[in-house]
């Protein structure tokens, strides 16, 4: 494949303007697309040129291939970049991508296909000796049949869509009375959300963690795995904090879960960069959950560790140069991202779309902020309202902790409702800073979260704080011999009168 010179970016938001950084650290020329919601978008402006695709629903514009494809050869590109989410997984655009002559930056068609619907892949991997969670391979024809393989199975089992995907179409079942039930809502939201309504069933894993691997390959059949992201702090089986290491792996569970990672990536005769991910159980044993033929929104966090820029390598390995190392890189210190959503914790995560009147990002030491917005920017309500990703690179784990709570007081963003407190109580959480956090922990701990997410609660916390520095201060004054002409500390306030009253 000859030098890329222009490459399209079929997405929108911080993903679509990451893409491009890289593009242009690489002399490559830039190419958004964007949507009649999207005329005012930031990666409209980043890009060197941009086509408006459609109207706001994505199923007419970011969705739609045929006008992804004929921005690309209006455009002159010979790439297209598909970020994550919209067109990133799907076979039949990677292949008409091929029949135009434009090189979709991703695996080939044939990979995405053994990887697409999750029972392919466990058939797959199981035949490849890659550990699955246990269930089944094939989605059931009855309820009957479901049924009875649970009870083989044993209870609580977890029912999820084949096609699934987001966190959606999937269902617990703690015993057979709740099954029917659940096995007809499982079937309908499957269909609604993927237009298949094939169910499978899976062992419900009791408080596990969510382990992924990060792998990447070339054409030369190269395959390197480039170590974990623990991504268990989750909210509706969706990622909101993850990070590196992982602070439960052992180097010996590294190794064997990056080794498990390589050989499910060669099985499918992956190119380019992958994530397989795990469960891994109370007692250690890791299994294969799913993969994900893209670049991962939590890649941020492999790159700190790794010092690579994964879209550049991206790019260069479609190119068809090879890897630029053969074996694993050491992770170095520690990395954490959140996830900044223009929601509202405190109404049960709803959306919060709206104009951003002030924007204030951290900055500083080892601060990274993955941002699709600015100040004036309306954030759209059509799309999902991630509006960044800010992630962190420390020595070590405390130390990284330390900076991301940082980093987050120094983030304002006004006009919008966002969920950087809750975030920052996160961090606090004593279950989060002991490190051994399993996939219920946001959700156990949703009272405490959103507790700390009271401005009400924590201006008293800060009142509180402040009365007893104060008051130290005032006995440590009282023991220091007064200096000639100082009177004393000084009168002392906090909020004016008529908060203070509020405040009560
Ligand atoms: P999706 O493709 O929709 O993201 P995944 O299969 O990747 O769904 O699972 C998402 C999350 O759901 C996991 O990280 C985990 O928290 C939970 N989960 C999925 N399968 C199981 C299971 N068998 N047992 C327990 N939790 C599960």
């Amino acid at each position: 494949m000859p030098k890329l010179r222009k490459v399209l970016v079929a997405n929108r938001g911080e993903i679509a303007i990451r893409v491009m950084r890289s593009c242009r650290e690489l002399g490559l020329a830039t190419v958004a697309v964007f949507s009649e919601a999207d005329r005012s978008a930031l990666h409209v402006r980043t890009a060197d040129q941009a086509f408006c695709i459609g109207p706001p629903p994505s199923r007419d514009s970011y969705l739609h291939q045929g006008r992804v494809l004929e921005a690309a050869k209006k455009a002159g590109a010979d790439a297209i970049h598909p970020g994550y989410g919209f067109l990133s997984e799907n076979a039949s655009f990677v292949r008409a991508c091929e029949a135009a002559g434009i090189a979709f930056i991703g695996p080939p068609a044939a990979a995405m296909d053994a990887m697409g619907e999750k029972t392919r892949a466990r058939a797959h991997m199981t035949r490849a000796g890659v550990p699955v969670v246990p269930g089944s391979t094939e989605p059931f024809g009855t309820v009957e049949e479901a049924r009875a393989f649970a009870a083989k199975v044993g209870y609580p089992v977890m029912l999820k869509a084949a096609g699934g995907g987001g966190g959606k179409g999937m269902r617990r079942v703690d015993d057979a009375q709740g099954f029917d039930s659940a096995w007809r809502a499982a079937k309908s939201e499957a269909m609604s959300s993927f237009g298949n309504d094939a169910v499978y069933l899976e062992k419900y894993l009791d408080r596990p963690h969510h382990v992924e691997i990060q792998v990447f390959a070339d054409q030369h059949g190269n395959c390197v795995h480039l170590n974990e992201r623990e991504c268990s702090a989750q909210r509706r089986h969706q990622k909101v904090v993850e990070e590196t290491p992982s602070p439960i792996l052992t180097p010996a569970m590294r190794q064997a879960m990056g080794e498990v990672a390589v050989k499910a990536a060669k099985a499918v005769g992956y190119v380019g960069a992958g994530t397989v991910e795990f469960l891994v159980d109370s007692g250690r044993h890791f299994y294969f959950l799913e993969m994900n033929t893209r670049l991962q929104v939590e890649h941020p966090v492999t790159e700190w560790v790794t010092g690579l820029d994964l879209v550049a390598l991206q790019l260069k390995v479609a190119q068809g140069e090879r890897l630029p190392f053969d074996k694993p890189l050491e992770p170095r210190g520690h990395a954490i991202e959140a996830r900044i959503y223009a929601e509202d914790p405190a109404a049960n995560f709803m959306p919060s779309p709206g104009r951003i009147q002030y924007l204030r990002v951290p900055g500083g030491p080892n601060v990274r902020d993955d941002s699709g917005v600015y100040a004036g920017y309306t954030v759209p309500t059509v799309y999902d309202p991630m509006i960044s990703k800010l992630s962190v690179w420390a020595p070590s784990r405390p130390e990284a902790i330390a900076r991301m709570k940082r980093a987050l007081s120094e983030y304002v963003v006004k006009g919008i409702t966002t969920n950087v407190r809750y975030l920052r109580a996160v961090f606090e959480h004593p279950e989060f800073v002991g490190g051994d956090y399993d996939t219920g922990f946001l959700q156990r701990a949703h009272a405490a979260l959103l507790g700390k997410d009271d401005p009400a609660l924590t201006e008293v916390a800060v009142l509180a704080a402040a009365v007893h520095a104060h008051q130290r201060e005032v006995a440590r004054a009282k023991t220091l011999p007064t200096r000639p002409g100082t009177r004393g500390l000084a009168p002392w306030r906090l909020v004016p009168r008529g908060r203070a009253k509020a405040l009560r």
